[in-house]
């Protein structure tokens, strides 16, 4: 099999490494003489894997103890009605930056107020509102927002005002992709898929004072957050697998790529590639505000819809494999997560310079 670039938006590309770490413990996690997979979430060896992982995210992020680290299923879209079941005693302001958020827009406002703070929708979600404390509304709980928007291609590079309000994010594709400074935010939640692992694991960091302005009509232990802080993730069966995969990802950030703000310097080193290319192209161009660009995620075009489809074509032929862009948006797009190494976003790149001269 010839070498394959994959440029998926998630389930994403994993290391390298990480797979065959994986691969070798498949039939024999740690002496165990069992896979993973085969544990007893209650035995020694599952609980050992669960403190492990909590523990490699803990000095990945200096996550402090006021924050609890949980794993939920339901992937991101659950977050999105779980948060307002749980918190949205008056209110939210939720930033309007694209799907992920509109999807959260809809389930929030089955179960409380919602105001909408911002909005880029006016020019297809190409830049981030920048807002100030007068947008928000006074008697909400808290503010709302999706940290890099994973279809757009935008990303916060500042958080949003938010006093006296808790703020609340989905860091699903931008997770431990650079330094986290968590003790700005009351909850984060990613879904693994993109950054941090399989599909089936949602991680959680939630300050647990936010948990003291709980709505007291949370239909069910499974949707309450206090249920994973009370039983460590274990109030039922927690995504073992998941969360090992995730545990060995975070080991391999650490370990092999030296820390977060590693990460950093190798994802804006990807990401510079790409986009100085694209600013030069006479081809190809990508459509966001240039201080508001995502480093993972980058949407380009051709401005023709059948080069688009040739290019999409010829690149899956040469290696370049899941670089179509969103069926909402079209065109390209290249996810570049962590484990994309930089030698794929160069190999795109001169695929992309050879043809445009071909389509000159
Ligand atoms: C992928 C994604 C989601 C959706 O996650 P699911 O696990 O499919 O529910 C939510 N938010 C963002 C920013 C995403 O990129």
């Amino acid at each position: 099999m010839s070498k394959i670039y994959n440029f998926s938006a998630g389930p994403a590309c994993m290391p390298e490494s990480v797979l065959k770490k994986a691969a070798e413990e498949m039939l024999n996690a740690n002496g165990s003489g069992m896979s993973v997979m085969e544990m007893s979430h209650r035995s020694y060896d599952f609980e050992s894997i669960l403190k492990d992982t909590k523990d490699t995210m803990r000095r990945l992020a200096n996550i402090p103890e006021e924050y609890e680290i949980l794993f939920l299923q339901g992937g991101g879209n659950l977050q999105f009605s779980m948060i307002p079941m749980n918190f949205n005693q008056h209110g939210a302001d939720i930033i309007n930056t694209g799907q992920w958020t509109k999807k959260a827009i809809k389930e929030t406002e089955k179960l409380g107020r919602v105001h909408i703070a911002g909005d880029s929708s006016d020019a297809t979600f190409s830049y981030i509102p920048k807002i100030t404390q007068d947008d928000l509304d006074p008697d909400t709980d808290y503010v709302y927002i999706c940290e890099n928007n994973t279809i757009y291609g935008t990303k916060y590079k500042q958080l949003p005002p938010h006093e006296g309000k808790r703020l609340i994010a989905d860091l699903s594709s931008c997770i431990f992709t650079e330094p986290l400074d968590v003790t700005q935010y009351d909850l984060i939640f990613a879904g693994a898929q993109k950054n941090l692992g399989p599909a089936g694991v949602t991680v959680v960091f939630i300050k647990k004072d936010l948990l003291d302005e709980q709505r007291d009509d949370i239909p069910s232990a499974m949707l309450d957050y206090k249920t994973y802080v009370d039983n460590d993730s274990m109030y039922n069966t927690p995504p073992t697998y998941g969360i090992y995969m995730v545990g060995l990802v975070c080991k391999w950030l650490e370990e092999e790529i030296g820390g977060l703000a590693e990460m950093e310097k190798i994802n804006h080193k990807k990401a510079s590639l790409l986009y100085d290319y694209l600013d030069h192209s006479q081809l190809f161009s990508n459509p966001v505000a240039k201080e508001d660009r995502s480093y993972v995620n980058i949407p380009f075009v051709t401005g023709n819809a059948d080069l688009d489809k040739k290019f999409i074509a010829q690149a899956k032929e040469a290696g370049f494999v899941n670089i179509k862009g969103h069926r909402s948006v079209g065109g390209m797009r290249a996810s570049i997560y962590n484990a994309m190494p930089l030698e794929g976003v160069q190999a795109l790149v001169d695929f992309m310079k050879k043809f445009e001269e071909e389509n000159a």
